[in-house]
């Protein structure tokens, strides 16, 4: 338990590090906030990447780890070298803003239900000013390392950073308590051979697109063709013309897939495993996307084989839609965090949230399938009554029996290991216990239909289903309202 006025570090200042800081501070500890880039928003700070790496070439840095687990997750990219966020030119929300909004923080009327990526690191910047967050920021700030004191999380942790002003200078300072708010779209993941799928369609076949696959991406046989990672996808101007795969139809694979129909020849295709409503293909194929059965295999020089036997020849690119891993290289191995089931699941935590012998170093904003922005809010919340001790956290074990009970309760409903953080329509139940035990107002049934509608027509036609413009008038399960501006 910490009184106020204890020392509370937060590392990163994207959406998650922004309500950490508020809602930290509104509680009473003294907050530092460690920022790596000079900016507050960190997904939604878009910035040009001139040079696209080759999975295939040099660029270790961006592959898996052997094995696909480790202590901590990737140890790269490297901590102590600026971030880049993953937000490419032509992002349009795929949340509407009436859901997305922080509570009590809508966006402007004038941004359409699906506003671009501009408008959300706006909304961030009002928020930062609204809340007087920046004054506990220290910008160009990497963490390169949080070590805890002792075995005792009650004694605290040492958090070690650079200052990129000067980068001779690294300096150590004691925080009582650390919330790590680093974000999980950074580091590239793909499906290796120890990753296991489901027969699902939706956004997890991003996941299962190719799976098994990177060892045959990383071996040169599919020069001179080139393997790109979305993480570094901006604009489509540089395949214009070019014969392109998209692997993964999640969110991004799709939207970039159309992204890149634009100018690429025609169709770009979109492998992925499962199927797809009939509805959702015909509207991808009338905007020049094909989409294919998952990829199986690299066969030759820019030649691949899909698992329905069909071989693609004459690809300039692969476009990795896969997603992303979770690392925590900064963290020390005696935080005993591990990063496991190829980067995709971190143990032993409660509720997504808190490690259970270290509830002092909580992991915000892990669950995906999500809304993200409300749900920081509600761990944060949640976050500050554990620190305070106003909320008493079973034991150790009894944390531990209870997050085994969520993987047995889902692996009996066919859950793939590496989705246990994928919360979906689990996640409603999951931010009204935080809101609840924090004594916070939880999301609203108004909020869960309209996510659920947004979502059902984005299925049916993902080209089309952000001309909808939703209004919200109450709290309830009909209190809404939607007009769709295109016939
Ligand atoms: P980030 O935004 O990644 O912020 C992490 C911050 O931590 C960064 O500023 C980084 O510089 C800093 N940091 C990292 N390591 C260190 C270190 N060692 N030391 C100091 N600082 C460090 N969500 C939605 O709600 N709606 C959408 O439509 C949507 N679309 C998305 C589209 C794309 C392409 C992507 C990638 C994500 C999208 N998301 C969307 C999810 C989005 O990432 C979350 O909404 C949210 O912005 C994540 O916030 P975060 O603070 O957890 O992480």
């Amino acid at each position: 338990m910490l009184s106020a006025g204890a020392p509370v570090a937060v590392v990163g200042a994207g959406a998650a590090g922004l309500v950490a800081i508020r809602v930290l501070r509104e509680a009473g500890f003294r907050v530092v906030c460690f920022e790596a880039s000079n900016e507050v928003g960190g997904t939604w700070v878009y910035a040009d990447v001139n040079k696209v790496p080759d999975w295939a070439g040099h660029d270790v840095a961006l592959r898996n780890e052997p094995g696909g687990d480790d202590r901590r997750g990737s140890p790269s990219p490297s901590h102590s070298s600026p971030l880049h966020s993953s937000m490419y030119q032509s992002l349009r929300t795929n949340l509407p803003k009436q859901v997305m909004l922080f509570p009590g923080m809508p966006f402007p009327d004038a941004a359409p239900s699906f506003p671009g990526h501009v408008e959300v690191q706006r909304y961030l910047l009002r928020y930062a000013e609204r809340h007087a967050v920046r004054d506990h920021i220290r910008f160009e700030t990497p963490v390169q390392e949080v070590r805890p004191v002792s075995s005792r999380a009650l004694d605290g942790y040492v958090v070690r950073y650079a200052c990129r002003q000067r980068p001779d200078e690294v300096r150590e300072e004691w925080y009582a308590a650390v919330c790590v708010c680093n974000g999980h779209y950074t580091v590239p993941y793909v499906p290796s051979h120890d990753s296991r799928s489901v027969h699902q369609v939706d956004d997890e076949s991003k996941e299962d697109a190719g799976r098994g696959i990177v060892e045959h991406l990383t071996d040169g046989t599919f020069a001179p063709g080139r393997i790109h990672h979305s993480h570094f996808y901006r604009q489509p101007t540089r395949y214009a013309q070019q014969r392109v795969l998209c692997l993964g139809a999640g969110p991004s694979g799709i939207d970039i897939s159309l992204d890149v129909a634009r100018v690429a020849a025609r169709p770009v295709y979109l492998s992925f495993h499962g199927s797809m409503p009939a509805a959702c293909v015909s509207a991808l194929r009338r905007a020049g996307v094909q989409p294919v059965a998952a990829l199986t295999a690299v066969t030759g020089p820019r030649q691949v084989r899909l698992a329905d036997g069909t071989q693609l020849d004459d690809l300039d690119v692969i476009l990795l839609c896969t997603g992303y891993r979770y690392a925590f290289p900064f963290l020390a191995d005696a935080c005993e965090v591990r990063v496991q089931h190829g980067g995709r699941v971190v143990t032993p935590l409660y509720r997504h949230l808190l490690p259970v012998h270290r509830p002092n170093l909580p992991l915000v904003g892990l669950p995906y399938s999500v809304v993200p922005f409300p749900l920081f809010e509600y761990q944060m919340r949640y976050v500050c009554r554990v620190l305070s001790g106003a909320i008493r956290l079973p034991s150790e074990s009894a944390m531990r029996q209870d997050t085994r009970e969520e993987w047995r309760a889902r692996t009996a409903l066919g859950m793939a290991p590496r989705h246990f953080h994928r919360l979906g329509d689990r996640q409603w139940a999951y931010d009204r216990y935080l809101a609840d035990a924090a004594g916070v107002k939880g999301p609203t049934l108004a909020a869960q239909s309209v996510y659920n509608d947004a979502g059902t027509s984005r299925k049916a036609n993902p080209v089309l289903y952000r001309e909808r413009e939703y209004r919200i008038f109450g709290d309830g399960p009909e209190d809404w309202e939607v007009a769709i501006t295109v016939a």
